[in-house]
């Protein structure tokens, strides 16, 4: 399976499609050792994500690495930011630029297996449960998952705020669900924010968000300097401990404002 997957009690489901750093062996053997680290995966969210107040959510956690194939982009590889530099669906460089692949990258044939087999049953399953939630409960909160490296100069300037909040510009979710979350942000000063800056939403938060028919999508990108150190990639326990009160916040907040529908 491409995928874990757990039914919740609420109507929240928390995504997590780059999650994952497997590489399926067929795939590996012609990959560089850049692209056998999975350097760009958003590590641990899962366990960051870990928390009283998600016990009761829904949670899809994409297990291959995002350099097999990025769920969060159109299966037409459209691209997400025209005009700026990004990386497609099954992307060729990490962010950096380094290659992937030493022999020739993936042709369309390949390309298509790697939908039809990984990008097609996460959305799938992603599409199947907010129908659940919808039928359900009358409404859905999608909360998509993300961390990056706090600087990565081929994709964005400077050193990124640690909270991005991205609702499309305002178009995936009812501006009082934004509102709920940023007023936790706003309310503390430990880590900086921004709302629809850089990071505006991804494919899952702009195609799936639809506050008319109560599905109401906020990508959270989340400044990897906030819990990790960042030259090793690995899990900081001081740094967790101050971040994840503010993610325990934020899905109260996020309980609350279900709980006034
Ligand atoms: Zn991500």
């Amino acid at each position: 399976m491409s995928f874990s997957f757990r039914t919740g009690s609420v109507p929240i489901l928390i995504s997590i499609p780059h999650h994952g750093s497997k590489i399926p062996p067929e795939i590996a053997a012609a990959m560089t050792t850049d692209g056998l680290s999975s350097r760009d995966t958003d590590w641990f969210l899962e366990r960051l994500y870990d928390l009283p107040e998600t016990q009761s959510a829904s949670l899809l956690v994409a297990e291959w690495s995002r350099y097999v194939i990025d769920l969060n982009r159109p299966s037409d590889n459209q691209s997400l930011y025209p005009g700026q530099a990004t990386t497609g669906l099954v992307p060729e460089t990490c962010f950096d630029g380094t290659p992937i692949y030493h022999t020739n990258p993936p042709d369309a044939v390949e390309i298509e297996r790697r939908i039809q087999t990984v990008w097609v049953p996460y959305h799938q399953q992603l599409q199947d449960e907010l129908a659940r939630l919808k039928r359900e409960h009358g409404l859905a909160v999608l909360i998509e998952a993300h961390s990056i490296a706090s600087e990565v100069p081929r994709l964005f300037p400077g050193r990124l705020p640690d909270f991005n909040i991205g609702t499309n510009h305002g178009q995936s979710c009812e501006a009082s669900l934004q509102d709920a979350i940023v007023n936790v942000l706003a309310n503390q000063s430990d880590f900086s924010h921004v709302i629809n800056g850089r990071f505006v939403g991804g494919y899952i938060t702009r195609h799936y968000g639809n506050p008319a028919e109560q599905i109401h999508s906020v990508q959270i990108e989340l400044s990897q300097a906030t819990y990790l150190d960042e030259s090793t990639l690995s899990w900081n326990p001081v740094r967790t401990t101050k971040v994840q009160p503010i993610f325990r916040q934020i899905f109260s907040a996020i309980h609350d404002w279900i709980a006034t529908r």
